[in-house]
């Protein structure tokens, strides 16, 4: 389908948009990063590119701003981007908290925030885990009492990425304590410089600085920031949650690993294991296309189980990655490994967690059993 003559001319010119466009620095940058997560200091100017383009947003419709591309033209983008080594713009704007200001914001939200989240200058972070409330997120505490216009904000946040960037802020805030837990959460859009926010920082496994904890002490927002009805910003976080879930593994993979195959020249071996995992991904990305087309499940079926085979490949290709950097050609050769070879012990510790966040791997496995076998 991606080979279809039909999209022969639009592969062509983002391939030669990329090959003018995409700077040495960011290229390198992004080659370099041991995260998912990239540096807003290497994202943001690759956005502004995107954005003078128009194509900063594939995924939204055109009457916000996107570039009007069909599900197969999209996928081409990401796959051709992956390929020429662009870095993935962080999610939480664009991807996460856009698609549910479209689809629950007021006309008011939708042209206050869409433009800045396009253009970059809004920086967004998701505030929903709690220290007491992460896979039972409906447990979350973060109390937000009504008080004249506002809400008044005590609790806090945790495993919050790029917090410390951030300038925006979407949560899921406790507003009342009746009935079910999910039926007393509503969802706020915030500013980090509102009085009262302290940002902590948290390092990873790898030594990174990538998440935090956000600490509320009587923090006002108004309440004209919430999305959707008071006690019904579950169902909005229901709704976000399979935009972080589901999604495109297999492009970005594929050019991670035909960048790899070029370093296995040395080794039989190793080519044969990156062979393998070729095979997975084809497999991997047969998948989304058929999720992208809507055929033969449900788009929550489809989120959970692209989550649990994307994250895992990612990680089965980052101990491929250390064997490939460890290989004694690589010391034979003064340690003069390729950008990429010199950051996968960070990146292979760093990916530890992608089968944690967006929820675990083993709570995907128990929604997709409920939603099989009933
Ligand atoms: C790198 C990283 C970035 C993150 N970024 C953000 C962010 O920006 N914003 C945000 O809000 N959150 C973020 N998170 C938090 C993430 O969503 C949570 O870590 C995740 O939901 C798991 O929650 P927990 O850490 O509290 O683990 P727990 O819920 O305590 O789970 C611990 C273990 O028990 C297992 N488990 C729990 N319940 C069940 C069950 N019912 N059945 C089977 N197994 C179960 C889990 O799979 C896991 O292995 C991030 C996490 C990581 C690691």
């Amino acid at each position: 389908m991606l080979n279809d003559p039909a999209f022969t001319a639009f592969r062509d010119e983002v391939r030669t948009f990329l090959a003018a466009h995409l700077p040495d620095d960011i290229q390198r940058g992004a080659a370099r990063a041991t995260s998912v997560f990239v540096d807003p200091a290497i994202t943001l100017p690759w956005q502004r590119i995107l954005h003078a383009k128009g194509w900063a947003a594939p995924d939204w419709p055109a009457e916000f701003g996107g570039p009007g591309w069909n599900e197969i033209e999209r996928y081409i983008f990401a796959a051709e981007c992956a390929r020429a080594g662009a870095p993935n713009l962080a999610p939480m704007g664009l991807k996460m908290v856009a698609p549910v200001i479209m689809h629950y914001g007021s006309p008011e939200q939708r042209a206050h925030y869409l433009p800045r989240i396009l253009s970059g200058e809004d920086y967004w972070c998701q505030g929903f885990s709690e220290p007491g409330a992460g896979s039972d997120l409906a447990a979350l505490q973060l109390r937000a009492v009504p008080d004249g216009a506002d809400y008044v904000l005590n609790g806090s946040k945790i495993w919050t990425t790029h917090a410390h960037f951030a300038n925006r802020m979407f949560a899921l805030v406790r507003t009342s304590n009746e009935g079910k837990p999910q039926a007393g959460i509503s969802f706020l859009l915030l500013d980090m410089d509102a009085p009262g926010i302290t940002v902590e920082p948290i390092r990873t496994l790898a030594g990174d600085h990538e998440f935090n904890q956000v600490f509320f002490d009587d923090v006002r927002v108004p309440q004209a920031n919430r999305l959707g009805r008071e006690n019904e910003g579950w169902s909005v976080a229901k709704h976000l949650l399979t935009f972080e879930r589901g999604g495109k593994y297999a492009p970005g993979l594929i050019g991670r690993l035909e960048r790899l195959r070029k370093q296995t020249e040395i080794d039989a071996v190793l080519r044969a294991q990156v062979d393998r995992e070729a095979i997975n991904l084809q497999a991997l990305q047969a998948l989304e296309l058929k999720a992208m087309r809507g055929v033969g499940g449900s788009s929550a079926l489809y989120a959970s189980a692209l989550k649990i085979l994307g994250t895992e490949t990612a990680q089965r290709i980052d101990a491929l990655a250390c064997e490939i950097a460890g290989h004694p050609a690589w010391a034979d050769a003064d340690g003069q490994a390729p950008d990429e070879l010199a950051v996968v012990v960070p990146r292979y510790l760093n990916d530890r967690a992608a089968s944690i966040y967006a929820g675990s791997n083993e709570i995907q496995r128990d929604l997709i059993a409920r939603l099989l076998l009933g």
